[in-house]
């Protein structure tokens, strides 16, 4: 006799996403997961619940349910998220990006096509990139800016600068810890997702599979907010917007810091939960 593989059969569609439900995973990132696995559009699943898995689908689709249920991102897994309309790459070395961001780079896209309209080609910055999400969709949305993207992690930089290439936009990518490595000229427009959270927020136990230094900057969560605000003016044009992300209480913290800095027109903008998010102002110069 053969060696028989002793493992049960790999089973169908139907019960995979069976499995993945008993296991506590929603029945969209079920699918999802099992639609990537089989390299098939997610409606194929929906009309072929008793197609049957290989067992390196049933096996690559199982070792996916279980880190989905440990807390793994679904953009990681799938190794991509949807932006503001964009379909970028992702991986644990980036923040997963949030709809929440979306909020920064609408008001961006105001300002651009508003206060900043007249400038044929505004000096646009975004600090702490990632992905490139913001750097991306602001350009994607404005396609006369000229935009600049730093990040202090390699990694990051070299996610970012893929979703540039793969999308065909032009932006000029830098190493640099906040405004440390920037260079001439002076920017119009300067956008920041930075890391906010308190390093002792109990909430940063759920996103442990991300980046901590895209999440806190340590102790306190203003840190690297402040740390924008204050290295801001030396390199804004007269006239320029600084737009910042943070956290749901930090709209009046934000707000103080803007103007002790001598910032203009301050304001906060909220997210679709209608949570304080983006707070902003212009500096007179
Ligand atoms: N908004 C994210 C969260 O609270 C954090 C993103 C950030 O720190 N910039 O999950």
């Amino acid at each position: 006799m053969t060696a028989q593989d002793t493992r049960p059969a790999p089973g169908t569609v139907g019960e995979a996403l069976a499995r993945a439900k008993a296991r506590g995973l929603d029945r969209l990132d079920a699918q999802l997961l099992l639609a990537h696995h089989l390299d098939r559009p997610r409606s194929w699943l929906l009309a072929h619940d008793d197609a049957v898995l290989t067992p390196a689908q049933r096996d690559a689709f199982d070792t996916d349910v279980a880190r989905r249920a440990d807390g793994v991102p679904i953009a990681y897994l799938l190794g991509q998220r949807e932006f503001h309309g964009l379909l970028l790459q992702v991986t644990p070395d980036v923040l997963d990006p949030r709809p929440d961001t979306e909020t920064l780079v609408d008001w961006a896209l105001e300002l651009l096509d508003g206060e900043l309209a007249a400038l044929p080609a505004p000096q646009v910055l975004d600090l702490g990139t990632g992905s490139g999400a913001i750097a991306l969709a602001v350009k994607q949305g404005a396609p006369r800016v000229r935009m600049r993207a730093l990040d202090a992690s390699a990694a990051a930089l070299n996610v970012a600068q893929g979703n540039a290439q793969r999308l065909g936009m032009e932006v000029s990518f830098t190493q640099s810890d906040w405004w440390s490595a920037l260079t001439s000229p002076r920017l119009h427009l300067a956008l920041s997702n930075p890391p906010y959270i308190d390093g002792d927020d109990p909430h940063l136990a759920q996103l442990r599979h991300e980046p901590l230094q895209a999440l806190t900057p340590g102790p306190d969560g203003l840190q690297a907010i402040t740390h924008i605000v204050q290295g801001a003016p030396a390199h804004l044009e007269p006239g320029a917007w600084l737009l910042l992300e943070h956290g749901f209480d930090q709209g009046a913290a934000v707000r103080r810091t803007l103007e002790q800095q001598g910032f203009a027109a301050v304001t906060t903008r909220r997210d679709l939960a209608g949570h304080e998010r983006c707070s902003g102002g212009r500096w007179p110069g």
